[in-house]
């Protein structure tokens, strides 16, 4: 037994952060485990940066400025192509990375890092992205046009449930505009962040231009705090989107906060039943539920919903679920113990509250397994009064509403404090149409349950799961990542009149 536990102890990794373009050796004292989520091991022990650790990262991305934004965009594209290049050679173990600290099965982390990859090509674009408009002869040989350049130094901070996607929403487009990078990655999965800092280094991206800081509530303080930070990009949950949100911009900071959601599907009388189906098991139990764009409400109109939960109940007992190193794994675990411990507590709640259980988790077999596992999870007769459906679960838990009509799936949803994603299962093009228009929801899916935008679209919710003016990634990203300045010029031979006392207009 003791052989089997210094064996254990040998293969815990330490994660250190990445600073000037090397490994940097942690200095605070403070760890936090890293678990294999499908064993319940502890494979690692990752850093919590303390304040001069954060500081010596935005010292390094600062020296590193000055020259990576006079570096011409096409070079640094150039860059950019090389680290797609090494994306590609390397995406099946940056997947099984992030299988071994997330959880989530192999095959649905390699589509995250295509998913991630595809922000890598449209920043390879970045010349013509920054590409602006001009203005000849705005008066008598003046010329005005514009210009978009780099903000500075700034921060990204990510959540633990997509650790190569949702840093690659952000760091490429912030690099092709010529701004360096400080990301504090996920002190849950932070394996994947330090191993793209070693392949963007070896795409011949400059020291101190790309960095990473692991940590916790400490290292994110100390970037709001930094006066040298000029923006900071934050995905995770609500509270702390808002709390960044909040405490960054008061202090004149740029921020875009991704948070929550709370994403309903929801299911037409005339829909296609079967690829209702399909997309609602996707959907909800895809990544055991711990997908922003997760389904986790179906919502049912009219007669549409006995016919509905029975499709739905075999369908939700047979998912494969186990280790997502095994490639026929449909789900793999949640992410700690402790999200799985509040998973289940949510279930209880449903049940206490009055919904249908139809399905439970809890009582799967996986359940009483060695890793985070929980079981899908099935609710019928939701109210929207339950903690069920009003807060988000995370997890493999779906929650069936039902609705009389179309206006009340609509008004439903609407009064739903987030609004990240929704999708609408009909046959009927005018209902489509309308949903559309109508919804209060930033991204919007028909026959289409997961409507992640593509990396030249932007990705961001309404209401409660968006704080800040820019969605990320695609054009948004752009201009979040830039400040417009309009220059308007006249050359030698027309200022020889003198000076003008009168508001310039155009005679
Ligand atoms: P989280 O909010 O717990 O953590 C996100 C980041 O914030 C991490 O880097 C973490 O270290 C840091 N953090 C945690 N507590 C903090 C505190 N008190 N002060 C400062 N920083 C703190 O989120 P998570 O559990 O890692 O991720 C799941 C959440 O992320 C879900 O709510 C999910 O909906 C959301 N999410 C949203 C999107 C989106 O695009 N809207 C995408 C992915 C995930």
């Amino acid at each position: 037994m003791n052989a089997v536990n210094e064996q254990a102890q040998l293969s815990v990794q330490q994660l250190g952060h990445f600073i000037g373009g090397a490994p940097a050796a942690p200095t605070s004292g403070r760890f936090k485990d890293v678990f294999n989520p499908a064993t319940g091991k502890v494979t690692g022990s990752v850093a919590l940066a303390s304040v001069e650790e954060v500081d010596a990262a935005v010292k390094a991305a600062k020296a590193a400025f000055a020259t990576w934004s006079e570096t011409a965009p096409i070079k640094r594209a150039r860059i950019l192509f090389k680290f797609k290049e090494l994306l590609n050679r390397h995406h099946d173990e940056l997947a099984l990375l992030i299988t071994r600290e997330h959880g989530k099965v192999f095959t649905d982390a390699q589509g995250e890092v295509v998913r991630g990859i595809e922000v890598v090509e449209f920043a390879c674009g970045i010349p013509n992205l920054l590409k602006t408009d001009f203005t000849d002869q705005i008066g008598g040989g003046i010329d005005n046009w514009n210009l978009r350049q780099p903000l500075g130094v700034v921060a990204g901070i990510t959540p633990f449930n997509f650790p190569v996607m949702v840093p690659m929403w952000m760091f490429p487009v912030a690099l092709a505009c010529g701004n360096t990078f400080v990301l504090k990655p996920s002190e849950r999965d932070p394996s994947a962040s330090l191993r793209i800092a070693e392949l963007l280094k070896e795409a011949g991206l400059p020291d101190g231009v790309f960095n990473v800081v692991n940590g916790d509530k400490v290292a994110v303080d100390a970037l709001i705090e930094h006066p040298d930070v000029a923006a900071l990009s934050f995905v995770g949950s609500t509270p702390i989107a808002e709390y960044i949100y909040t405490e960054a911009s008061r202090r004149g900071k740029r921020v875009q906060a991704l948070g929550g959601a709370k994403n309903h599907l929801v299911v037409m009388p005339d829909a296609d039943l079967d690829q209702a189906v399909d997309a609602l098991i996707g959907a909800a139990y895809g990544s055991a539920g711990e997908r922003c764009m997760a389904i986790s409400v179906a919502v049912a109109v009219g007669h549409v919903a006995d016919e509905l939960i029975e499709r739905l109940v075999p369908r939700v007992k047979s998912l494969v679920i186990k280790n997502g190193e095994n490639l026929d794994a449909e789900m793999g675990p949640l992410v700690t113990a402790e999200h799985k411990a509040k998973v289940a507590g949510y279930i209880a709640s449903g049940e206490a509250e009055g919904a249908k259980l139809i399905v439970d988790g809890r009582a799967h077999p996986v359940a009483s397994e060695d890793g985070f596992f929980i079981g899908g999870t099935l609710f019928d007769q939701v109210g929207t009064q339950m903690k069920i459906y009003q807060e988000e679960i995370f997890g493999p838990v779906l929650a069936v509403v039902r609705v009389p009509d179309f206006a009340s799936a609509v008004e439903l949803i609407n009064a739903h404090e987030f609004g990240n994603g929704v999708s609408l299962f009909t046959s009927d093009g005018g209902v489509a149409r309308a949903f559309g228009r109508q919804i209060q929801v930033g991204m919007v899916g028909i026959n289409v349950p997961i409507p992640v935008p593509m990396a030249w679209h932007s990705f961001g919710g309404w209401k409660r799961s968006l704080f800040g003016d820019h969605h990320a990634y695609g054009e948004e990203g752009v201009r979040f990542y830039t400040r417009y300045k309009s220059i308007m010029q006249r050359w030698p031979d027309s200022i020889a009149k003198g000076a003008e006392f009168t508001m310039p207009v155009a005679k």
